[in-house]
């Protein structure tokens, strides 16, 4: 295929003095592996798997899924792709899956908590084809679930991956483990991080989604654009919640929202904490020409200071002073 005669062209980036921060490509079709890869991508942060089951009739069967996530692990021999599983509703919907209306779809039957009820058997399909392609692919795979809200959501999922497993044991077909996370985009999440870094390998955070849990504003309505902001110290704590649970509990976390790809943001992500940022491949080349200017011991006074804002016009002035 085309692809393949891309010139493969990443680099790993360190800090100044020698972090190594993974950079890495949000992917939302197989047609952006391409520029994923020409764009220096270290790896997949964010899988968007809803592409595959949009404008159609009918749900892709276990063996079309097992060759996508063959196709992305193929991209990067060398890096980790990350999927995720199926996040619809919200606004997200999808013909052949029966959907109630509900007044707060936002707030209703999203993400993870149709693939652990109305979705379950689209799920453990997923599920099924996620572990065979792990075994095929090139690239190091893992499996993170979007807008879990407790641990019991986690457990449940867990229980899937280990049923299907069983279930590929015996009927003698060739499987992997992958990597297991969950995104953080809930502010229960943020909360129970402790709890759900014992029971995982990786958090990644969705600021889009967290931006609007804990700023209680739409990331769809402009009305409340303003409020929707990442760099809201309300949000930048959350974010530092995260990462100190991850990091207490001595798992990897990452950073698929938006907000990763901001390179006016780097320095300060780095200071937070991230071990990766994940973003749309156009902005990799920028955030890495940044990573290898930062100080961690400047990021991280720069991060303590935008922690102690009280607005996000002192978040502002601590990242402009900084520059
Ligand atoms: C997010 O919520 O930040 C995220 C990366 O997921 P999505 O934008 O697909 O909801
Ligand atoms: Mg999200």
């Amino acid at each position: 295929s085309e692809r393949r005669d891309v010139e493969i062209r990443s680099d790993r980036v360190e800090t100044a003095d020698g972090k190594e921060i993974e950079v890495a490509a949000n992917v939302g079709t197989l047609a952006e592996l391409e520029g994923a890869v020409a764009q220096g991508a270290d790896a997949i942060g964010l899988f968007r798997t809803e592409f595959l089951f949009l404008d159609r009739e009918a749900p892709p069967d276990e063996d079309e899924q097992v060759d996508t996530y063959v196709e992305a692990l193929d991209a990067f021999p060398e890096g980790r792709v990350v999927v995720r599983t199926l996040d619809v509703g919200g606004d997200k919907p999808i013909p052949y899956i029966e959907a109630d209306e509900e007044d707060n779809p936002f707030l209703g039957m999203r993400g993870i908590r149709r693939s652990l009820g109305p979705d379950a058997e689209l799920f453990e399909t997923q599920i099924r084809a996620l572990l065979r392609a792990g075994a095929v692919g090139d690239g190091d795979l893992a499996v993170m679930f979007p807008l879990v809200a407790t641990v019991g959501e986690v457990e449940q999922a867990l229980d899937v991956v280990e049923d299907v497993a069983g279930d590929l044991e015996s009927e003698g077909v060739d499987y992997a483990m992958p990597e297991l996370g969950v995104m953080i985009e809930t502010p229960a999440a943020v909360f129970v991080g402790d709890a759900l870094a014992e029971r995982l390998d990786f958090f990644s955070i969705g600021t889009n989604d967290l931006a609007q849990y804990v700023m209680a504003a739409s990331r769809q309505n402009e009305h409340v654009a303003d409020l929707h902001d990442p760099s809201d110290p309300a949000v930048l704590r959350a974010i530092d919640r995260a990462v100190e649970a991850a990091h207490d509990g001595d798992i990897w976390i990452g950073m698929c929202g938006e907000m990763a790809g901001d390179p006016d943001l780097t320095e300060l992500l780095i200071g937070l904490g991230l071990d990766e940022l994940s973003m749309s491949a156009v902005t990799i080349p920028d955030v890495k020409a940044n990573v290898v200017d930062v100080s961690t011991a400047d990021a991280r006074t720069l991060a303590e200071t935008a922690l102690r804002a009280a607005t996000k016009d002192e978040v502002r002035a601590a990242l402009s002073e900084d520059t």
